[in-house]
């Protein structure tokens, strides 16, 4: 039977939250349904109820960073138990079949992966995501939150972690890299963690010095503020990898600057407006530009084992169902250190 459940509705683009309620379909065979703990507040989730991404589907549900413990579970589940500690991401289906799909890259899949929320699954339904009491989603895509991480700092990883995790692994990032992260927000500040975990040599460009103190803690070695006049020319030719998770313009030449020959600038912020280049930043010191787009499922279990291991999550401010509008807020004008995550249990109830 199909379960009607509370859940934070965004009713047109824009329009702050509502309570209300979204409709789980029934645990199939291959089924796990999650009781939410926690969901993370993505930047993501802003640039779609805002319509900064273009229209969107209305009613909205948003939240793919979402933490719990499965409620049941389908008769040919294998991956997980019911009262296990699990999560899901951005992904709640692929093709399975594609090239990207069995090479475990199911970000990429050639058929187009079914989004937790803002999306329409295969059957053509309309998918919403975790801020919400529970969801149900293919255990395929349901990982294992391991035992050391803590359900609200692990949500945040669900996307935040993975989108940093993803090409600072396939960049090869470890003892002697210089990586550079820009922006510290909810992707930056853990794009600075576990680039330190992996033992490279970071430097943070935030647009201020107010988190510096947070930086070097978090495991920085470097805080450069770009307000400061000649900022940007001190580190000319410094860095082999800079990540950007800034989610407004860059000014991309001038970053472009920053990197040494064979560098290469990844995008991971999704800033509303096209970004422009001139080709001699990247022609005279042979440097790249590029993009990335979260993780697949295996590489998603792997950032969750890996912070586990390293005794690392988000830093994450827990906020009830009824303060979400003003978090949005909050997280447009960057005073959020470093995710908020709905305390999901106040969802339809007094929090
Ligand atoms: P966030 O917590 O709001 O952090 C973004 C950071 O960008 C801020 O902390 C700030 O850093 C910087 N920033 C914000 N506004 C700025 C402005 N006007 N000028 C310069 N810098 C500014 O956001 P998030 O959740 O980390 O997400 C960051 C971006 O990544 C968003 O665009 C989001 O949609 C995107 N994203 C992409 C993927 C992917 O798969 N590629 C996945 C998740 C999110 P400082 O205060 O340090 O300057
Ligand atoms: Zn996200
Ligand atoms: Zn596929």
């Amino acid at each position: 039977m199909s379960r009607t459940v509370p859940a934070l509705v965004a009713p047109s683009v824009g329009a702050p939250f509502e309570l209300s309620t979204v409709v789980r379909r029934e645990v199939g065979e291959h089924d796990v349904e999650i009781a939410i703990a926690y969901v993370g507040v993505c930047h993501s989730d802003v640039h779609e109820v805002r319509g900064e991404w273009g229209q969107g589907r209305f009613p909205m549900v948003p939240g793919h960073e979402i933490a719990g413990v499965v409620s049941a579970v389908g008769g040919a589940v294998t991956r997980h138990a019911v009262g296990d500690r699990v999560g899901v991401g951005c992904i709640v289906d692929s093709c399975r079949t594609c090239r990207s799909c069995r090479a475990g890259e199911e970000q990429y899949c050639l058929r187009g992966y079914v989004e937790t929320y803002d999306s329409t699954d295969y059957s053509g339904e309309p998918t919403y995501g975790g801020y919400s009491r529970s969801i149900v989603v293919d255990e395929h895509y349901v990982l294992r939150i391991p035992a050391g991480l803590a359900l609200d700092e692990a949500a945040p990883l669900l996307c935040a972690g993975i989108t940093v995790y993803s090409p600072l692994r396939r960049a090869g990032v470890g003892p002697g890299t210089r990586v550079c992260v820009v922006g510290m927000g909810g992707l930056g500040h853990l794009g600075v963690r576990i680039a330190a975990a992996l033992g490279a040599e970071v430097t943070v460009l935030s647009r201020t010095l107010a988190k510096r103190d947070d930086g070097l803690r978090l495991g920085a070695h470097r805080y450069v503020a770009t307000d400061e006049p000649g900022a940007l020319d001190r580190l000319a030719g410094s860095f082999d990898l800079l990540l950007n998770t800034v989610s407004a313009d860059l000014d991309v030449d001038g970053h472009l600057a920053l990197l040494a020959l064979d560098g290469e600038l990844v995008f991971v912020g999704l800033p509303e407006h096209p970004q422009s280049f001139r080709p001699f930043s990247l022609v005279g010191v042979r440097r790249r530009l590029s993009g990335s787009n979260i993780g697949g499922i295996r590489e998603t279990q792997e950032v969750l084992d890996f912070c586990a291991e390293h005794g690392l999550g988000a830093e994450v401010e827990t906020i009830p169902a009824g303060r979400l509008t003003e978090a949005y807020d909050r997280v447009v004008r960057g005073d959020v250190r470093y995710r908020f995550v709905v305390d999901a249990t106040t969802i339809g109830s007094p929090g």
